[in-house]
């Protein structure tokens, strides 16, 4: 081998409730086929249900925490906590919320690491198979949905039985993007009619072809709504509230409401108000994916499920970590695409003319080299 092998570093999840791991034992072989040398902490898979002898088998070498740290290129999921330091001029790939960690940010910028956020991967048809944010929001479309048919005291499908007949449960989903998707796609596999808004009529023929109804608001004037690429940008307030009008009736009319509207970067759209809830019969469910960017429900309470008006309202918090096994299966082979694609050969080969690289990379060489994180932060060039 004429370069030094690069040494991979998997640490064990620290923050509270996070399940997945970075690199599961499949991913892992990938890169050691590559030649890349791959440390995995003792017990990084535990929550996944993955043991360190699988990872052996896989040729990862097992190893203390300190050793996974120490590695040329250390894979996390959570961002790393004030505990956690990657070695100076080393790589770090995860979540890194670059955008609301100014503080992290800055200490990696410090300390001379090269970061990449998954969560800047551009969505670009290249870089699909590194999007970490759809293929967890996969998982979370689907988890919401399952959360929705738990807490509702009625069947999904309809069913005719001996002892008479059920109705379907009606399921709206608000925001048709990647968990939208997945959150009606599960409802419609599950039984339940479906209807679906989005701020962007290009969504109309993907929800209809899941077997769903798209509901069409006339509010928005040409292109108002649609982002660059598959994002939304944010509508003017006044759009805002005459799609809350048009809403309430389907609001009113649902057994479960998913709602997964975002904007990148900004809070999340309130689309569900306290009165529609009041709206809504006793025994509904909405269940709030946007939570951690404030909520589309104005009743929604961050990471818990309260009961208001009669209405279940769920804003559980990382909901893929619930499902740590396949979240952890597609995030790895994410970081593992993003992985070779900054060291095609094996060895790292930083191109920062390439959208993929020059958009995830976060800090560099001592700077903050994403405007976008710069401008967050309201630091100078
Ligand atoms: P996405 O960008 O693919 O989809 C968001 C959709 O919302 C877009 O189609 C957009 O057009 C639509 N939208 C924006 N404003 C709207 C409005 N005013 N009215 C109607 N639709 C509107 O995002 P995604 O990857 O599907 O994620 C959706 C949400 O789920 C995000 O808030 C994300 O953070 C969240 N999420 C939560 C978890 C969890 O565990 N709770 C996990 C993954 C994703």
């Amino acid at each position: 081998m004429l370069f030094a092998q690069v040494k991979v570093g998997v640490p064990k999840e620290v923050k509270a409730g996070e399940r997945r791991v970075a690199l599961v034992p499949e991913a892992a072989k990938k890169l050691v086929d590559k030649g890349f040398e791959v440390v995995i902490e003792h017990g990084a898979g535990d929550e996944a249900h993955l043991s360190g002898a699988e990872y052996q088998e896989a040729g990862a070498a097992l190893g203390s925490a300190a050793d996974a740290w120490a590695a040329d290129a250390v894979l996390k999921v959570a961002p790393p906590e004030p505990s956690e330091t990657p070695r100076a001029g080393g790589v770090l790939i995860g979540f890194l919320n670059p955008l609301t960690s100014p503080d992290l940010v800055k200490r990696l910028a410090a300390d001379r690491v090269t970061a990449f956020a998954m969560e800047a991967i551009p969505r670009t048809t290249r870089a699909q198979s590194m999007d970490a944010l759809s293929s967890q929001a996969v998982v979370a479309g689907y988890r919401a949905t399952l959360a929705g048919a738990q807490a509702l005291g009625k069947f999904f499908p309809m069913l005719t039985t001996a002892a008479g007949t059920v109705r379907p449960a009606r399921v709206l989903v608000l925001g048709a993007g990647v968990a939208g998707l997945q959150a009606i796609a599960t409802s419609k596999r599950l039984g339940a009619m479906v209807e679906a808004y989005d701020v962007r009529p290009a969504v109309k023929e993907e929800v209809q072809s899941l077997g769903a109804k798209f509901i069409q608001i006339e509010v928005q004037q040409d292109g108002e709504g649609s982002g660059s690429g598959e994002y939304a940008k944010e509508v003017s307030e006044d759009i805002q509230r005459r799609q809350q009008q048009l809403l309430a009736d389907r609001v009113a009319a649902a057994d479960v409401v998913i709602t997964t509207a975002a904007v990148p970067g900004r809070p999340a759209p309130r689309l569900v108000s306290a009165e529609m809830v009041r709206g809504m019969r006793p025994g509904s469910v909405v269940v709030d994916l946007a939570a951690e960017t404030g909520g589309n429900c104005e009743l929604t309470a961050p990471g818990s499920v309260s009961v208001k008006e009669g209405v279940t309202i769920d804003a559980t918090l990382n909901l893929p970590s619930q499902m740590p096994l396949h979240a952890s299966l597609l995030y790895a082979n994410n970081v593992v695409n993003l992985l070779t694609h900054l060291a095609p050969e094996g060895e790292l080969a930083l191109d920062w003319d390439d959208e993929i690289t020059a958009g995830a990379a976060v800090t560099h060489d001592g700077e903050i080299v994403s405007e976008r994180v710069r401008d967050a932060m309201g630091a100078p060039a």
